[in-house]
């Protein structure tokens, strides 16, 4: 069914495609999908929609969320969040994120997590998306079929389904194409480090932080350097005793107090820990911890998916993929959105889940499957010239845009805009040196000014008639 040739007369056809996860990327892909066309489920286990937005207080029962068994909560969201870009760059592209001025809404212009959930249920009602999710509905399985088509089998959450409250049944279907957009902030990832598991206190991954209380008056050893450990390690000093922030970018050989704080440090990475509690450093220092918190990251996770092998995910390198999208050998009917990291996740998502759409249309073709492969051997390539760890495959970071704009191109969709690449340097540059302040303080208002001019093109128009 999938025979690609790059003839121009080919008719556009309409597939039925799954899409896996109702967050910001399904959303977006079920609406690209719809626009293009196609017939749509969105399968989403959770009761309602935005994924990784919806904060909930529960934590799973292994903090560290090792245990395979375990009740898996999808949000890594503490209660404080707010988001570490402005509203500005994070929408998608023809639905600014603006302050709606509605009431109990967040007019910040780096607002908490709830103002984004509002934002992505806003958009899922505008554009009809929500009436395409089937919720409380968990795919188990994925797998291919005779002529290219794909078994999705899914169960619904939460009793039987046809209120009897019997056990539910899995329910099977079959697809021309899948789309998984499950999301890769839930299976936490934690740096190997000797005695961890002799060491006796309290560990546990971020994923599983909610508030800082438990810290009261302890001292806290924070693994990572990411924005998690940045902005969790600043909440946990106002409550803890002592923070000690130990990652592989603090380079020098000894520690450091970080600056502005009386009762916290950085440290070069964690050497090893041991039985009575203590915490060793290269440098011979022993620090006795109540706690550890990992903010040591996430894993890509796919454990409906089966592939025979074709595509596999080793060392977080989720592969083979073409522009981090199709395996070539199973493209289109195979397609992933969401995996780049270090970027603007919305317009990203959104540019991939055209290029998805149009492909599956007919309207768009994809190189023969060899020029695929011989394009992701390039990357692995140069990769390993560079001494990229294969676990960076998907940190896309200061090429994002350049990815955008080729997603784009493909699309016949214009270049990201200047002042979002402007306006995301700049951030990063102001939340290097003014980390506490930059979400309140800013010096970019010419480009806030032209961001809402742009914005004056979408926000007149008439809800639906954009489907
Ligand atoms: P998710 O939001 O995780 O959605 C995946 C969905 O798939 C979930 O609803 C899940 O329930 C569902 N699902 C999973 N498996 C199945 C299954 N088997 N069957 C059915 N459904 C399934 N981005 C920003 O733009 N700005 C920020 O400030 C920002 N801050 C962040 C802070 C933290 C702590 C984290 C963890 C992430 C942050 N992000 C931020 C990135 C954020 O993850 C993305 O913005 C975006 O929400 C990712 O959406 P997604 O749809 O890929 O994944």
């Amino acid at each position: 069914m999938f025979h690609l040739h790059p003839n121009p007369m080919r008719p556009i056809t309409s597939k039925n495609v799954a899409v896996i996860g109702a967050g910001a990327a399904g959303l977006v892909a079920a609406r690209e999908l719809r626009r293009e066309g196609h017939g749509v489920v969105v399968f989403e286990r959770e009761s309602q929609l935005g994924g990784t937005w919806v904060y909930t207080s529960a934590v799973e029962s292994d903090p560290l969320g090792l245990e395979p068994c375990r009740e898996v909560v999808n949000s890594s969201l503490y209660a404080s969040l707010r988001t570490n870009l402005p509203r500005e760059v994070m929408g998608f592209l023809d639905y600014p994120f603006v302050d709606t001025k509605k009431a109990r809404r967040d007019p910040r212009r780096f607002p908490g997590h709830r103002e984004v959930l509002e934002y992505l249920r806003d958009f899922a009602g505008e554009f009809r998306v929500t009436e395409m999710v089937r919720f409380s509905t968990e795919v188990r399985y994925v797998g291919l079929v005779g002529d290219g088509k794909w078994k999705v089998r899914s169960i619904k959450r939460g009793g039987g389904s046809g209120g009897g409250g019997g056990a539910a049944a899995d329910v099977d279907e079959v697809y021309d194409a899948v789309v998984v957009c499950n999301g890769h902030y839930t299976e936490p990832r934690i740096a190997e480090i000797p005695g961890m598991d002799v060491w006796p206190r309290e560990q546990i991954h971020s994923h599983n932080y909610r508030v800082p209380d438990g810290f009261k008056d302890k001292v806290v050893v924070v693994i990572g350097a990411s924005a998690s450990a940045e902005d969790i390690s600043r909440e946990i000093a106002k409550v803890a005793k002592e923070v000690h922030i130990a990652s592989r970018s603090f380079q020098t050989g000894s520690s450091a107090k970080l600056l502005g704080y009386e009762n916290v440090w950085r440290h070069p990475m964690v050497e090893a820990l041991s039985a009575d509690g203590g915490v060793n450093f290269p440098d011979g220092s022993v620090i006795y911890a109540d706690a550890i918190l990992h903010c040591t990251g996430y894993k890509y996770h796919f454990p409906f998916l089966e592939t025979n092998g074709v595509v596999s995910v080793d060392d977080n390198r989720v592969g083979p993929l073409y522009k981090h999208i199709f395996p070539p050998a199973l493209a289109p009917g195979l397609s992933f959105v969401g995996l780049p990291w270090k970027v603007v996740p919305f317009i990203l998502c959104e540019l991939q889940s055209k290029w998805i759409a149009r492909v599956l249309s007919g309207r768009v073709c994809l190189p023969p499957e060899e020029e695929m492969m011989a394009d992701v051997e390039t990357l692995y390539s140069d990769m390993e010239k560079h001494g990229t760890l294969k676990r960076y495959t998907h940190r896309v970071g200061e090429h994002q845009f350049e990815y955008d704009d080729w997603l784009a191109a493909q699309c016949d969709f214009p270049p990201i805009e200047e002042w979002r690449k402007e306006m995301y340097f700049g951030t990063g540059l102001r939340k290097r040196g003014q980390p506490e302040t930059y979400r309140d303080l800013w010096d970019d208002e010419h480009l806030i000014s032209q961001a809402n001019e742009d914005f004056m093109r979408y926000i007149p128009k008439v809800p639906i008639t954009k489907l």
